[in-house]
């Protein structure tokens, strides 16, 4: 008595790998990634890369940083399975910005579409950007404010630039606002407070830069982020793009003190290193460090031959940081 026969505990033993292997299975089905979007704000120092990676495979490559950064961007976007680039968006010429695309064109990673602000740059670094494009037969499409697109399952709207631009190519980058579900992400280039305004004067275009997650414009320089217009993004998390110890101040004390009283959370790519941020369309999270630090650090950013890194434990410094442009000092730098 209490013993079951043997023929029913073999049944019982079954019965319990049955389900053993059905819970495991359903485990397994259920905890396939579903659909997400990842932004990554990749450490360039001192320079824009924003790479957003959706689970359908659509690939949005916002901007390579510097020169010196770009042989490192490729290695970085290759090592994390890249395939190819639907979209290649550059906010404006500047090399801080356009400098480490040229390494991405040079790469064999495949490029479907370009857009860009449409406003040509006189430098040998665009100059080769345009070079490169040439070489591929590619033909970079002009960015206008009110143009959507519809990238795989990111919905992207075009802020800026206006009909006609400004001729200022900080002021003329091209700022997109993209939903992923209903999670809102803007990107805003360098542009400074004159076109914050202009974007705030549109009722569509004021509407289009509510955001969750607010990429700082220009590294957080106090030119730009305007209390109004942080108001009316109402972002949760700002993101500075920024190089330590640029010769600029990027990120300016009286940005850093406006993003706090509108209540954003702030990381910086020179403090946190690379940034990604998952979101499933609800909400989103920021990937815990370690993660994201470790394969950069067995990578150490390789120093490259036209830049060579003075400190082995710092990220390369941009060849853009060490010579700016006279145009560019003058104003609010790259
Ligand atoms: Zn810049």
């Amino acid at each position: 008595m209490g013993r079951l026969p043997t023929s029913n505990r073999t049944i019982l033993a079954i019965s319990l790998l049955l389900v053993a292997a059905t819970l495991l299975l359903s485990s397994l089905a259920y905890g396939s990634p579903a659909d997400t979007l990842q932004v990554t704000y990749l450490d360039v120092g001192q320079g824009d890369s924003i790479w957003l990676h959706a689970t359908d495979g659509t690939d949005v490559l916002i901007d390579g940083g510097p020169v010196a950064a770009g042989p490192s961007v490729v290695a970085y976007l290759q090592d994390q399975g890249l395939d190819d680039i639907e979209v290649l968006v550059l906010t404006h010429g500047d090399a801080d910005h356009v400098g480490g695309l040229i390494a991405v064109l040079r790469s064999t990673i495949p490029v479907d579409q370009v857009l860009y602000n449409g406003l040509d740059h006189t430098t040998a670094t665009y100059a080769s950007f345009l070079a490169e494009l040439q070489t591929r037969g590619l033909t970079p499409v002009p960015a206008q404010a009110g143009q959507t697109y519809a990238w795989g399952p990111l919905d992207a709207t075009v802020l800026n630039p206006q009909v006609p631009g400004t001729g200022d190519q900080n002021e003329d980058s091209v700022v997109l606002a993209v939903a992923y579900g209903a999670v809102r992400w803007l990107f805003t280039g360098d542009i400074g407070s004159a076109t914050e305004q202009t974007i705030l004067l549109s009722d569509t275009l004021r509407a289009g830069a509510a955001a969750d997650v607010l990429k700082v414009a220009h590294h957080g320089s106090r030119y730009s982020s305007s209390a109004p217009f942080l108001a009316a993004v109402g972002a949760e998390l700002a993101v500075i793009c920024v190089g330590a110890d640029n010769p600029y101040g990027h990120p300016a004390a009286e940005t850093l003190a406006r993003l706090q009283a509108a209540g954003a959370r702030i990381m910086r790519t020179d403090h946190n290193g690379t940034i990604i941020i998952h979101t499933e369309g609800q909400t989103f999270q920021v990937e815990p460090h370690y993660w994201v630090f470790l394969p950069l650090v067995a990578r150490q950013w390789p120093p490259l031959p036209d830049a060579p890194v003075q400190d082995p434990s710092a990220t390369p410094r941009p060849l853009s940081a060490a010579t700016p442009s006279a145009a560019t000092t003058a104003t609010a730098g790259p």
